[in-house]
């Protein structure tokens, strides 16, 4: 989850990290399990609605950013991308005398309505959810993720006009990059020897949701520090023409 940025509405808090928009405070990740079902149904399961046209429009443009300052991210989050639009899926062996002899992962995130009754975080702008479920069958076992990501895109409207009336740079895709890393993170975690033994043996860890953005402030600071460099050197040459 992400935080709703300092931009002269809101007064300071604690538990925060600095970006070159402001700072903002840390918050808690959202956890939930549910029976994984075709994404439609997950959606109505969870009792969230479809997203807008504004906020898939949104969501179009702000990963149109994140695709073109890809090189600036200093976690990859492409993974976690193509989980919106198709099923991630791999297989894994099992070492011997493990529970399972092989675990199939699925893998996906819908984009849903913002609706910030769904989060923990009262000011938050943005949300991911890992739901995940784990089926076994004799020695085969499938986890599979149904996955949302929401964003308060009202809250980034306003947070654009307000960067344009004072002038300053606007960063506006680093919530969906924060959002984006919550997904990412697990997913890297899941493909190392220790995450896959665990699981092995039923057990899903999900210490890596990184729920107090020990990884994701300082990806996100960095990442907006190269943006908004590079915001600043664009003005500078217009400024000079
Ligand atoms: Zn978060």
């Amino acid at each position: 989850m992400h935080t709703r940025y300092h931009n002269g509405l809101r007064g300071p808090r604690s538990g925060a990290g600095t970006s070159g928009l402001g700072t903002y405070v840390v918050c808690a990740a959202v956890f939930c399990a549910l029976v994984a079902c075709s994404p439609g149904m997950a959606r109505a399961a969870a009792g969230l609605g479809e997203p807008t046209s504004e906020e898939i429009a949104w969501m179009r443009r702000l990963l149109v950013e994140i695709r073109a300052n890809h090189d600036k991210l200093p976690v990859s989050v492409v993974n976690t991308i193509n989980s919106l639009t198709k099923t991630v899926s791999w297989k894994f062996r099992c070492p011997r005398g493990a529970r399972f002899k092989e675990i199939e992962m699925q893998v996906s995130t819908n984009h849903v309505h913002w609706d910030l009754s769904r989060l923990r975080q009262r000011r938050a702008v943005g949300g991911y959810a890992w739901r995940m479920e784990l089926n076994a069958l004799a020695g085969q076992a499938k986890v599979v993720a149904d996955n949302w990501i929401m964003l308060d895109t009202e809250h980034l409207a306003l947070q654009e006009r307000m960067a344009k009336a004072t002038g300053e740079p606007s960063v506006s895709e680093q919530t969906l990059y924060h959002e984006l890393l919550h997904g990412e993170i697990l997913l890297l975690a899941m493909a190392t020897p220790e995450w896959q033994r665990k699981a092995c043996d039923k057990q899903l860890d999900l210490e890596h949701l990184d729920a107090q953005h020990h990884m994701i402030d300082p990806a996100v600071n960095k990442y907006v520090e190269r943006r908004t460099t590079e915001l600043a050197d664009v003005a500078v040459d217009a400024d000079s023409h």
